[in-house]
């Protein structure tokens, strides 16, 4: 059966049901519900209407604003957290501010999260209006699905290096409540770039030396949550990636928002666009055959692709109703 045949099928039988059933959707509706024209239109608000978005700016703030109200016109409960943090290379603090929107349910949380904040150098297009584009895509295609447990969509302030960073703060504020993180699934980075990837987390240690060719150690994390989007992507027909065999191995580094929360041994999946193969550096790779745009100028609206940032929030929106609804969780 075609695909298109299987979605209008899908869809007809959901209008066939009666209006108050609690409709299960199955990955193909959200990649039937989730547009690029309507992702796109967030990364046009984040990263042309409003630009570069440093940590502690008005920029910041209004990129904050944006989010939380589109949030909360979806029928979320929205709650900006504020918090002062030093950006790096300043001496002075700045207050920046996550968005937390809940979609109730018990008291185990998945956590869903991307920054908000660029560098002053970039519109932050790729880095991450995008990530943040995907989310919100993926938080109004779930805006009235009835899940299990407890939804926490984040956009985080202050991941360009601030001290402490968003995602610093947020951990430290759930405390004992930590141990209810079911998973975290960071977006950061997914329109510019050859592939979209999706990792797992790993505990890492680099050497004191700093060759060239110094290698990490990697303590790989669980892996349940990057396997579940990559079985997604696959029923999906969407072409997802991770990292090589002979370096991350399907992991990923201690940069973004995911680290904090590894390093409370909460399961994480990290979704970036990026190119692995045939990358100078195997380690570091980069975004495209001619090299990156990130933290440049070059990171511009049109350097994004808008079927990398369709794809990942439709992977997104699937993973998350996985989880919360509890089907997707292994069994302890
Ligand atoms: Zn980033």
């Amino acid at each position: 059966m075609k695909r298109v045949h299987v979605i209008a099928l899908v869809l007809l039988l959901n209008l066939l049901l009666p209006a108050t059933a609690s409709v299960a959707q199955g990955p193909l509706d959200y990649s039937a519900e989730i547009e690029a024209e309507t992702v796109m239109k967030h990364v046009r608000a984040l990263s042309v209407a409003i630009g570069a978005r440093p940590m502690g700016s008005e920029a910041e703030a209004l990129a904050a604003d944006y989010v939380a109200a589109a949030l909360a016109d979806w029928g979320y409960e929205v709650e900006v957290q504020t918090f002062e943090t030093t950006p790096p290379g300043a001496e002075a603090v700045a207050t920046s501010q996550n968005v937390i929107a809940t979609l109730p349910g018990d008291e185990q949380i998945l956590v869903v999260g991307a920054h908000l904040d660029s560098v002053d150098a970039a519109t932050g297009a790729g880095d991450n209006a995008s990530g943040v584009a995907a989310m919100l895509a993926a938080a109004e295609a779930l805006r009235d699905a009835e899940l299990v447990h407890t939804v926490m969509f984040v956009a985080f302030g202050a991941e360009e290096g601030g001290d402490p960073s968003g995602a610093v703060f947020l951990v430290e504020q759930l405390g004992p409540e930590l141990d209810n993180v079911i998973a975290m699934i960071n977006i950061d980075s997914v329109g510019v770039g050859t592939t979209v990837n999706v990792y797992a987390g790993a505990t890492i240690t680099w050497p004191e030396d700093e060759s060239e060719d110094a290698a990490p150690t990697i303590e790989g994390g669980p892996t349940w949550v990057r396997d579940l989007a990559l079985d997604l992507a696959a029923e999906m027909n969407l072409e997802l990636g991770t990292t090589p065999d002979d370096t991350w191995g399907g992991y990923t580094g201690d940069w973004s928002d995911h680290y904090a929360f590894v390093l409370e041994a909460v399961p994480v999946a990290y979704f970036e666009a990026w190119q692995w193969e045939d990358a100078e550096d195997p380690w570091w790779g980069q975004e495209t055959a001619e090299g990156d745009v990130m933290h440049t100028e070059g990171d511009v609206y049109e350097s994004v692709v808008p079927e990398k940032v369709e794809m990942t929030a439709e992977v997104l929106a699937a993973m998350t109703a996985a989880i919360a609804s509890g089907e997707g969780v292994p069994a302890e």
